[in-house]
């Protein structure tokens, strides 16, 4: 619900997710339109910015070497550090530049269209490494990491995951003792941490003990480890797949003696922190998978273009164009989903985590379809390592995996989003009690007839939109569809499987591909109407959004619906049958010789 009485640093009004507002089948029109685009002057700064980047990048970034040598040139580290690129988001006083949001999503997505792995370890530093520091460091913390971090001269890294403990990060072993002389002594190791090993500053996730109610409970805490600290070892340099020259390795800590002044935040609030800094993070995470995507698709539209057979430009065959299209689709609708949740932030939304999860997932599976795509039109040449399309490739299947892991970030959307009208639904009797009271309806009249009232004024069709481009009306009518199809699925998914619904992941997963989909559809009708309605924007460009929207909310509602149908028609039964047959037998099972 919106918070009418609060204002943002940016002076708006503070208000809650616009994607929470969904699964009551709702949305804010005012908070979406107009589309929260560039202010002159962060497009005066942004300009510069970006210049700067583009240049120091192809000057001076050679991915294929860095690729092959696996490791990023001092030099560049250097060059980096002197943009400012290690502080984006760091207070001009403690030696950042201070960006807001959608700057910094700006920034780093153009870093990321030049190289996957320098933008994997920039951000690893400040989206996840110090990012527990600067939102929960008190000051003399601050006054004391913050501007050595900001230039570059100390890098951080952020060590949550272990290898008993990648998903189910709450389930960390690695341990912070209370020594009761103001020191701690952490024991444990954390496992693929990037910069481990060239980061001076770890920001360290160690289980604490603390006593509730008279009974000892483990919780989770965050310290600041330094590097040289006694007892800080690292593992070998991982050899990985793609992002080769981000430096990863395993981190061990033998009896390291930290001060209590080391803690980030209250002593047990450790989980919360860490999960507030990976929300931020998939939000750098998803703009950057953005900017890998108008790599590639410049790069396959200039194949397409000199590439002729049978005495035609690729450019001229159906499927090479449909290949483009659904490229171009993608990129789209991820930016806009990207950028609508980082001016949204910078208006004064101040809960996106069900935003940046969705962004992060859209986005870097569309850069892995789009990776895919593109190497599909160069063929040949895409397969071969003389060209960059099969890094690339490389390079992005890692989006999917960390910083939350795609599978793991759907239950999440699902399961978060179907808090609110749970608890509605409980005000009004207790998801439990609505379904006692459909069995018996006129002992608990009064609490069906409130709740029969909500949905049919959901059946009815979810909240429209009246500042859409009249000539996107069509895509506005058919938003208000989805949303109030969705917000009833919630509730009958609620009723079905009350509280069960936490161990039931087919139809979180259906619910979360359904509010990805109303997302992108309500972020790019907000964009592309500002596109139309621009008054300096001309109409060539303007023709070319408007099919590319007519494109996208075409095939989003065509997914929508599918993803609806599964909600009753579906084939879960089969599908755990088969997986236990699998499991039991160890694998296929069949041999075309016998069976
Ligand atoms: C290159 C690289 C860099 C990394 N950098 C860092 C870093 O800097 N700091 C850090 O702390 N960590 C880092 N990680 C770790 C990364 O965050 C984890 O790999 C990730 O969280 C997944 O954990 P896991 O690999 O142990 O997979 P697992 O948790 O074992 O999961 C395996 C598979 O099972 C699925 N799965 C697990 N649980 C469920 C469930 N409940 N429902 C459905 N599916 C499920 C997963 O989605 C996945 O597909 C990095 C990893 C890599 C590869």
């Amino acid at each position: 619900m919106p918070k009418e009485e609060k204002n943002s640093d940016s002076g708006e009004k503070v208000f809650d997710s616009i994607v929470g507002e969904f699964f009551f089948g709702k949305v804010e029109e005012n908070n979406c339109f107009p589309f929260p685009h560039f202010s002159e002057e962060q497009k005066e700064l942004g300009k510069e910015m970006l210049g700067a980047v583009s240049k120091f990048a192809t000057d001076n970034i050679d991915s294929e070497k860095m690729d092959i040598e696996s490791v990023i040139p001092k030099e560049v580290l250097q060059g980096l550090a002197e943009l400012g690129l290690f502080g984006l988001g760091v207070p001009e006083e403690a030696g950042g530049l201070n960006l807001d949001h959608t700057l910094y999503a700006r920034v780093f997505q153009e870093v990321c269209s030049f190289d996957g792995a320098v933008a994997t370890t920039l951000g690893a530093h400040q989206s996840i490494g110090f990012k527990a520091l600067l939102n929960e460091g008190n000051q003399e913390q601050k006054d004391k990491w913050l501007p050595r971090l900001a230039t570059g001269e100390v890098m951080a890294a952020f060590c949550l995951t272990e290898p008993g403990s990648g998903s189910d990060a709450y389930s960390i072993k690695t341990k912070a003792i209370d020594n009761g002389d103001g020191t701690y002594t952490i024991n444990g190791q954390k496992l693929w941490i990037t910069n481990g090993g060239s980061a001076g500053f770890y920001s360290v996730f160690c289980k604490t003990d603390h006593e509730v109610d008279g009974e000892k409970h483990e919780k989770i805490s965050c310290f600041i480890v330094e590097k040289d600290m006694e007892g800080v070892s690292f593992g070998e340099k991982e050899d990985k797949m793609g992002i080769r020259a981000s430096e990863t390795r395993a981190v061990y800590f033998d009896n390291v003696v930290v001060p209590k002044e080391n803690i980030i935040g209250e002593l047990g609030k450790g989980f919360k922190i860490a999960m507030n800094v990976l929300n931020s993070g998939r939000l750098s995470l998803g703009s950057g998978c953005v900017g890998g995507m108008k790599t590639i698709l410049k790069m396959a539209t200039d194949h397409a273009h000199n590439r002729k057979q049978f005495n035609k430009r690729l450019t001229e065959f159906g499927l090479v164009q449909e290949k483009l299209t659904m490229m171009a689709a993608y990129c789209y609708a991820a930016e806009s989903m990207v950028y609508m949740t980082t001016g949204s932030m910078v208006k004064g939304m101040n809960d996106y985590q069900l935003e940046s999860a969705i962004c992060k997932v859209f986005s870097s599976e569309a850069l892995w379809k789009v990776v895919d795509q593109g190497l599909q039109i160069a063929a040949g040449c895409g397969y071969m390592k003389e060209y960059p399309y099969e890094r690339l490739m490389r390079d992005a299947r890692i989006n999917l995996i960390f910083e939350g892991t795609n599978e793991i970030l759907r239950c999440f959307v699902a399961l978060a989003g179907i808090r609110g009208p749970s608890e509605n639904l409980a005000k009004l009797g207790k998801v439990a009690d609505v379904s006692k009271a459909l069995q018996d309806p006129v002992k608990s009249l009064g609490v069906l007839v409130n709740f029969s009232t909500d949905r049919i004024s959901k059946l009815l069709g979810g909240t429209n939109l009246t500042k859409v481009h009249p000539r996107l009306s069509d895509f506005s009518n058919h938003f208000s569809e989805m949303l109030s199809e969705f917000a009833l699925q919630v509730d009958r998914t609620l009723l079905k499987y009350k509280k069960s619904i936490v161990d039931f992941e087919s139809p979180q997963g259906r619910l979360a591909n359904m509010a990805i989909e109303i997302y992108l559809n309500l972020s790019v009708l907000s964009r592309s109407t500002s596109i139309l309605e621009s008054e300096s924007i001309d109409d060539e460009m303007k023709e070319y959004i408007y099919n590319l929207t007519v494109y996208i909310c075409n095939e989003s509602r065509y997914r929508f619906i599918s993803e609806l149908k599964g909600m009753t028609k579906n084939l879960d039964e089969q599908v755990q049958k088969v997986s236990d047959k699998i499991c039991e037998m160890g694998g296929y099972g069949l041999d075309i010789v016998d069976y």
